[in-house]
């Protein structure tokens, strides 16, 4: 567990109990900490020893150091959130509460990855060049188990932490050693005041880093290449991944596209700066197995490959899946997070029949309609079963669906195991 001598005697209340906050209400105690706590949830309240368990509502806050949220909490709707502000609490997470924590901690680093799209995969590419190197590092933040319910590393380790840009939000004293921003696209629009407040929290990873800390930026958007230009007085300390690189990437079975390309290059110059040696990069480039549900091939049947991308929910995520092979029969669809697939448009050539499943797809349907066969399946059981029977051998069945996944499955890993069952399931 990762404690900091810093939270002794101070009081926190912490909103959510699922695995984040509950890590962090230990972590606080077991730094000496008191810590009320609750969860909407009963279950959830259950085996928290030393630990008052109130609703917050009815706490009177005067007395409260921090509130501790987990970043699902809709800072900007919830009413916790502006009794706290209106008092002037300070509202963190736990990934500030490991900032606070890193002067206790054995000599480290902290890698810390941003962005729309590849947050994941470059957090575990990341992970894996430096351990391919033999050096100490794990993962943490939006990916893996909670920062604070991990072991500290030895003296010379690498945190690696993914961050969403709510995670951010939480985080005021983040001083990465290496910053990493991959690209800027609309998403998540309903948490923020419009585009700019979501532009505005990925800036602020850059905003807590010292200057001569390493900043790594992909300025294949608009928004990314302004933050890029804002820090341009940082020189050499300032790597730029510019869009459309060529790339051999011939030896990477697991980065395959360009989408992956970006995220191998953010990669390498993270482990670059970070001082690893080229031919461990290399090594780990070629050894890196990537993650479930993005773009990983689950089974081929009579020479049809069957690919879950489940974890593509919004179009500019579905797009670079939809270039990386030739014949797709695409099942798209889900709750949709925009009005259109404009993203995906480039690679519409691509597709030989898309089945359109859930929420959006009547809507999805009649976009597509002009461009390519549509079969309005409506359910992914539906689309798995027609796409099986129209699919030639060479061609690929992709679950790519450019919208969330909530109305009709728990997350988008459920999304994906449904889509590997159904895949088991053909003859
Ligand atoms: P995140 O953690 O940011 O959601 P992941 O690495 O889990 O990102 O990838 C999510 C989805 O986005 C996958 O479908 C993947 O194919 C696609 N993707 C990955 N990297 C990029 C990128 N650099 N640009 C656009 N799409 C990407």
């Amino acid at each position: 567990m990762i404690v900091s001598s810093h939270w002794r005697g101070r009081r926190y209340a912490v909103l959510g109990l699922a695995r984040t906050g509950a890590a962090t209400v230990r972590a606080l105690v077991a730094g000496g900490a008191q810590v009320v706590a609750w969860d909407s949830d009963p279950a959830r309240r259950e085996g928290f020893g030393g630990v008052e368990i109130a609703d917050l509502d009815n706490v009177d806050f005067a007395g409260v150091d921090a509130l501790v949220v987990s970043p699902g909490v809709p800072l900007n709707t919830h009413p916790l959130a502006a009794r706290a502000r209106a008092i002037g609490v300070p509202i963190t997470g736990d990934i500030e509460l490991f900032a606070e924590a890193r002067a206790d901690l054995p000599p480290h680093k902290v890698v810390g990855i941003t962005g729309t799209n590849g947050k994941s995969t470059t957090t575990a590419l990341v992970t894996h060049i430096l351990t391919t190197a033999g050096i100490p590092a794990l993962m943490g933040g939006n990916i893996g188990l909670p920062i604070l319910a991990q072991e500290p590393l030895p003296a010379g380790g690498v945190y690696v932490l993914e961050l969403s840009s709510y995670q951010i939000d939480l985080t005021r004293t983040l001083d990465c050693d290496v910053a990493v921003l991959l690209n800027i696209t609309p998403d998540h629009l309903d948490r923020y005041d419009g585009f700019d407040g979501y532009v505005a929290s990925k800036a602020r990873l850059f905003a807590m880093q010292s200057s001569e800390h390493e900043a790594v930026i992909g300025i294949g958007d608009a928004p990314s290449a302004d933050i890029a230009r804002s820090l341009s007085a940082r020189g050499e300390h300032l790597t730029k991944i510019a869009p459309g690189v060529c790339l051999d990437q011939s030896r990477w079975p697991s980065l395959k596209g360009p989408h992956n390309a970006h995220n191998a290059l953010a990669a390498i110059a993270a482990a670059k700066a970070l001082g690893v040696r080229a031919a461990d990069i290399d090594r780990a480039l070629e050894t890196f197995t990537g993650l479930p549900h993005r773009m990983e091939k689950v089974r081929e049947v009579a020479g049809v490959a069957y690919v879950d991308d489940s974890k593509a929910t919004n179009p500019e995520s579905t797009a670079p899946a939809l270039g990386a092979f030739p014949r797709v029969h695409w099942i798209v669809g889900g709750r949709a997070k925009g009005d259109d697939l404009d993203a995906c448009r480039p690679f519409f050539d691509h597709v030989v029949r898309a089945y359109t499943i859930g929420e959006a797809g009547p809507r999805f349907a009649a976009i597509l309609k002009d461009a390519m066969p549509v079969d309005e399946a409506g359910t992914l059981a539906a689309a798995v079963a027609g796409a099986a029977r129209a699919a030639a051998p060479g061609d690929t069945v992709l679950l790519s669906p450019a919208a969330a996944s909530f109305d009709q499955f728990r997350d988008y890993e459920h999304r994906g195991q449904a889509f590997r069952e159904a895949v088991e399931a053909l003859a």
